[in-house]
């Protein structure tokens, strides 16, 4: 398993070149191409939410925690004694950072279905709905959101894939094929509505074909290539 820097670079570094090259191509301003960037960067981040001990859950389940307690104190700090309201505090920090991440752990088996392509297909798709529900966005920019998003998913996938080769050895390791998979036989249930998911998604998404024709328009060639004029 690659680790927090290799994923966040490995993520951060593709999403600002093509984030980069969003806002020259004028596909998007450059506050959403921020955006993008930002979900790049996410994306590469996601799919270990479901490892017990990997940076960003601890950074989650810790600021969740953290929450939890100030969020008793408040409620808590007029009228009780101050030394129940630190245990109460406590114990609010500790359910949660130890009771919610063991349900979550228990939940969602590293590598389960988390560490798949369906997965990464559905959060796109989601970030599409979300920026075009939520924020506004026109299709073509939404659609450019989910694809960072999806993107720097898959980026953290093949790295973990990439990382259980040994290339010293020239052998694979076992956990070799858990990361990019299609699926888990385990768990059809879940894969199959992991699937129906990301179809009925698609279905009722902003459409796509717009986006993908600005994105290999000439138009769009020739203001990068304007862009990489202009700097030099
Ligand atoms: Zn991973």
């Amino acid at each position: 398993m690659a680790n927090f820097r290799v994923h966040f670079l490995g993520a951060a570094i593709p999403s600002a070149v093509a984030a980069g090259l969003a806002i020259a191509g004028e596909l998007v301003t450059p506050l959403v191409g921020g955006a993008c960037f930002g979900l790049g960067v996410l994306g590469g981040m996601l799919p270990d939410i479901d490892a017990d001990s990997s940076v960003p859950t601890r950074i989650i389940f810790g600021a969740l925690a953290v929450a939890a307690a100030a969020a008793v104190v408040l409620a808590l700090h007029v009228d009780s004694a101050p030394g129940l309201v630190v245990l109460a505090a406590v114990a609010a920090f500790v359910a949660v950072r130890v009771g919610l991440r063991g349900f979550t752990a228990w939940l969602c088996v590293h590598r389960g279905l988390v560490h798949s392509l369906p997965f990464a297909a559905l959060v796109g798709v989601l970030a599409v709905h979300v920026a075009s529900r939520a924020f506004g966005l026109a299709p073509t920019p939404a659609w450019l959101a989910g694809v960072f998003l999806t993107g720097g998913f898959l980026v953290h996938l093949a790295l973990d894939e990439l990382s259980s080769v040994d290339l010293v050895g020239a052998r694979m390791k076992r956990s070799f094929g858990t990361a990019l998979k299609l699926g888990s036989r385990r768990q059809w249930f879940g894969t199959a509505v992991l699937y129906a998911g990301v179809i009925a998604l698609v279905t009722i998404a902003p459409p796509a074909d717009q986006f993908v024709r600005q994105v290999t328009s000439s138009r769009t060639r020739a203001a990068i290539a304007a862009t990489f004029a202009g700097l030099r």
